[in-house]
């Protein structure tokens, strides 16, 4: 078999959603599978909704998930290739062009201002009630499709339509068809909601007397049910790539949990590797039924990733979202931002969560949570257990997190007394809450000094 070419052709006139995330992936899945090329096409030509910072952002986007393309507009490394231009703005010769041929084989025809496409067959008059008026109906055979991923589908179609309007712009049908077949597209994978346009494409393709390509429509994404019923919009929380990027999620995880909207590797793994994705994925693979999406799968497979990154990397990831606010900026040049970092990362869900999370390991200036103060000072003797805390810091060793943790342990035994008994007042009065990485980890970051300030601090307060 010939190369596998498929394409990626979104329209820029609107944000870069899930839904075209995951199209867009598919494909490149597909080409990466069959080593084949994938292109990028921008369907550019409503000229009223396009827009240049949506087209930037299709760009900003597919090389932020890491889907590259080969062929297509020329941006960094990805782009350039011998079936251009690749925006349909930039293609108008082409479609003339086209309509010559249609016209010159008599499959094409003029009314009305506008250039219509001819089906074949016999054709007989009928008042439409619908639209008021007698319409020229043609008798015949459904179109079938043979869709890769929908099985057989058939659907009729019995009347001549538009291909260019009488304003002389050509419509979306026909200016896909031509560059699908001046592209040498031979896949067509896309959502199913262009499966109804499907056979007035097959018909085209025949007009053209090219053989259609392969067709396979991969099945819509619902909201989850907590977002309500139906299909998911751009307009849904967690439906935008752009929200991925800003609360620093990981490319890689978005990816993965994307590959499995729709496809499964025939097991019931989950957390895979890319290069595993793209040696399984395949168009039988891709489910017929619809996914839905999952926003608490999508963050829990990020954490997942996260947990995974080197400390350097996490370090790297945590510090682009402490930068996002003048209060934490400064965070990001303390000395012992890394360290905290590393203490942090087997704790958080989530990077957008860190500055937060960590604040306490930044500053004096942290609230003590009321709640929480009331919880642990009811139980035990926590003033006591602070004062022989704040005699220990005095004294033991504080160069490492192990020894720290083993004199811990020895104090408790001292006073037959367990470790927890000192944990929780030592943390609410070294961070001000009862959450966090160990307590141990926390003094050894901290320092003997700021460790003892905040325990003789909180003693005060007593
Ligand atoms: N421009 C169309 C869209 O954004 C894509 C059509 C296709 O993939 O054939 O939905």
């Amino acid at each position: 078999m010939s190369q596998v070419r498929v394409r990626f052709a979104p329209s820029p006139t609107g944000f870069f959603h899930i839904g075209s995330a995951r199209t867009a992936l598919f494909n490149w899945l597909y080409a990466r599978h069959t080593g084949g090329v994938f292109i990028l096409r921008i369907e550019d030509t409503d000229k009223e909704r396009n827009n240049e910072a949506f087209l930037n952002l299709i760009y900003d986007s597919l090389t932020w998930l890491g889907l590259n393309w080969d062929e297509g507009p020329k941006v960094g490394a990805c782009g350039g290739g011998d079936f251009g231009p690749y925006r349909q703005s930039d293609r108008g010769a082409i479609y003339k062009e086209h309509v010559g041929k249609l016209l010159a084989a008599g499959r094409a025809y003029e009314k009305d201002g506008a250039i219509w496409f001819k089906l074949l067959g016999e054709r007989y008059e009928i008042f439409d009630e619908h639209r008021k008026k007698t319409v020229t109906k043609v008798k015949m055979p459904p179109v079938v499709i043979e869709d890769r991923i929908r099985g057989r589908v058939e659907r009729m179609e019995d009347e001549d339509f538009v291909i260019v309007r009488s304003d002389g712009n050509p419509v979306f049908h026909f200016v896909n068809v031509i560059d699908d077949i001046t592209m040498q597209v031979t896949h067509i994978i896309r959502g199913e909601d262009h499966l109804s346009n499907t056979s007035k494409h097959v018909l085209l393709y025949e007009g053209f007397g090219v053989k259609p390509p392969v067709f396979a429509h991969i099945p819509l994404i619902l909201k989850s049910p907590e977002m309500g019923q139906g299909k998911m919009s751009k307009r849904d929380k967690g439906a935008l790539i752009e929200e991925y990027q800003q609360r620093h999620f990981l490319p890689p995880a978005i990816v993965n949990y994307l590959a499995l909207l729709g496809w499964n590797p025939g097991d019931d793994r989950e957390k895979m590797p890319i290069a595993e994705i793209v040696r399984l994925f395949d168009l039988p693979g891709v489910n017929q039924s619809n996914a839905k999406f999952d926003g608490k799968k999508l963050a829990n497979m990020n954490m997942l990733y996260l947990q995974e990154l080197s400390p350097v990397e996490f370090a790297t990831t945590s510090a682009a979202s402490f930068m996002t606010s003048v209060e934490t900026k400064p965070y990001t040049e303390a000395p012992h931002f890394s360290q905290v970092m590393q203490l942090a990362q087997p704790k958080v869900k989530s990077i957008e969560e860190l500055p937060g999370y960590t604040r306490y390991f930044f500053t004096e200036d942290f609230v003590i949570d009321a709640k929480v103060r009331e919880k642990v000072m009811a139980k035990g003797e926590p003033k006591a257990r602070l004062a022989e805390l704040i005699e220990w810091t005095r004294a033991v060793d504080f160069s490492g997190e192990a020894a720290l943790a083993e004199a811990l342990k020895k104090l408790a035994e001292s006073k037959g007394l367990g470790f927890g008994d000192y944990q929780a007042v030592a943390r609410l009065a070294v961070t001000g809450t009862n959450v966090g990485p160990s307590i141990t980890g926390i003094f050894h970051v901290l320092g003997r000094e700021r460790t003892l300030r905040r325990l003789e601090r909180f003693f005060t307060t007593l």
